[in-house]
């Protein structure tokens, strides 16, 4: 079987299921089982694949079939230029969250000049880190940062001591932690991409096929912003004052989460646009 006749078998079996982009998705796939690029693969398209490659291949296809996320099956996602190891268990990155990377780092800077530090040393914290998306991109951009990362699941930590190994030399300590529990700080910068959809969401997602966790997802209460409301308060606690907070949510959840934030007296409440121009991320920072 040829590598067109392979993509074509593939597009029509993923067709009409979970997954939006059925070619894409095969391409994917059956570069990873012949171990190419897929820009490779379109050079390629006469040629023979070996049975080796079809059995996996076929393999892959029925694990997205499944539900699993391609990047489960290839085991790495892109995020910030970087190779992230993911796979079963635990929360794929998403392109959306690079504008957190992109405010943190504004942060990050603005603290350096304001002097506004806990420790001579400038220190950022990522909760609910997962495979270590924010973390990792803001350490390795920031060497002179102390980087630190929690996340209360036991896979995402396999993931994100991996991850930390290959992509920034093992720098960032990490705790086992649900929602800054027994994380003393103080830290002069707090990111965090929570779970905050709502569990009607989640389970329409689940049942639809999605298989990336729960407990990754789903916010709790029914707008998703339980894990948000015991989270604020905390991370108000473990900040310096002036210190500032970062927060992915949902766009419709903005103004509660504004809310929230003044309630929990935090000020200079800006939101940030991902890519697609929807708000996306939220910043605040601790009265002083
Ligand atoms: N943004 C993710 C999604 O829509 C949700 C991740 C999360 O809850 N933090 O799939």
């Amino acid at each position: 079987m040829t590598v067109r006749d392979a993509l074509a078998e593939g597009y029509s079996s993923l067709e009409g299921h979970e997954t939006q982009t059925p070619r894409l998705d095969a391409s994917l796939l059956l570069a990873h089982s012949r171990g190419i690029s897929r820009e490779k693969l379109y050079m390629e398209l006469g040629e023979t694949c070996t049975a080796q490659v079809l059995e996996s291949y076929r393999t892959a296809l029925e694990r997205r079939l499944s539900g699993e996320p391609v990047a489960w099956i290839i085991g790495i996602k892109e995020f910030w230029g970087m190779g992230f190891q993911v796979g079963p268990g635990v929360l794929c990155p998403r392109p959306d969250s690079e504008i957190l990377v992109e405010a943190a780092l504004k942060s990050m800077d603005e603290a350096e000049i304001l002097g506004i530090q806990s420790n001579g040393v400038p220190r950022l914290h990522d909760c609910c880190c997962g495979p270590g998306t924010l973390g990792i991109a803001l350490g390795v951009e920031r060497p002179n940062w102390e980087v630190s990362a929690s996340d209360i699941s036991p896979q995402a930590e396999e993931y994100f001591r991996i991850n930390n190994q290959n992509l920034a030399g093992g720098r960032l300590t990490y705790h086992q932690s649900d929602l800054m529990e027994g994380i003393p700080g103080p830290f002069d910068i707090i990111v965090s991409n929570p779970p905050y959809l709502t569990p009607a969401e989640t389970k329409e997602r689940t049942e639809l096929g999605w298989r990336e966790p729960v407990l990754a997802l789903d916010g709790g209460g029914t707008d998703g912003l339980d894990v948000i409301r015991r989270l604020i308060p905390r991370i108000f606690n473990r900040l310096i004052p002036g210190g500032t907070l970062l927060l992915e949510a949902d766009p419709l959840q903005m103004p509660y989460i504004r809310q929230i934030l003044a309630s929990n007296d935090f000020v200079e409440v800006n939101v940030h646009q991902d890519l697609a121009g929807h708000e996306r991320a939220i910043t605040a920072k601790r009265k002083n």
